[in-house]
């Protein structure tokens, strides 16, 4: 069977199938490893590993759920400078079972559509749907806040230089 790029970095592929029900995709963190967010130190994360279905993009029209290997242990404290931090993936939201790519996806079909619709014909449960939508929106929305407020700082600085050069 052909061998498709996932478009995840994160994740090497180690087993990939053609189910009845879409491709099975079965993947591993790249990086072993996990950086302390606050001195990156790495620590090792050798610990017992538990597997979770995402479901991601579709590929020829076939639905793919993503068989991702994660580490069980959520919270590690760094040997270097001893703060707490939990494991992450890029491309996964914590508890998720659908990537992030997949939720903007979803997102932008209920924009051009209903959420009851898109619910319907991608097999997706309502009321996760829902929550998926909103997750979005406010998540756009934060974003769109950041982006005002960065250009209106801007413009006060702006403003203030030119006031500063007409005294
Ligand atoms: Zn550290």
């Amino acid at each position: 069977m052909l061998s498709i790029p996932l478009g995840l970095p994160e994740f090497k592929v180690i087993k990939q199938e053609l189910l009845s029900y879409g491709y099975a995709i079965h993947v591993e963190k790249t990086e072993t490893q996990e950086r302390c967010p606050h001195c990156g130190f790495s620590t090792s994360s050798v610990h017992d590993r538990r597997t979770r279905k995402v479901r991601d993009l579709a590929i020829f029209h076939q639905p793919v759920y993503l068989f991702v290997k994660f580490v069980k242990v959520k919270r590690y404290r760094c040997w270097n400078c001893s703060q707490v931090f939990s494991a992450s993936l890029e491309s996964i939201q914590p508890n998720q079972h659908y990537t992030n790519r997949f939720c903007e996806y979803l997102y932008e079909l209920c924009e051009g559509s209903t959420i009851q619709e898109v619910s319907r014909k991608h097999r997706i449960p309502y009321t996760t749907l829902e929550r998926i939508y909103y997750f979005i929106a406010s998540k756009k929305a934060k974003e769109r806040q950041t982006a005002i407020e960065a250009s209106s700082q801007e413009e006060m600085v702006l403003n203030r230089c030119k006031k500063g050069t007409s005294v």
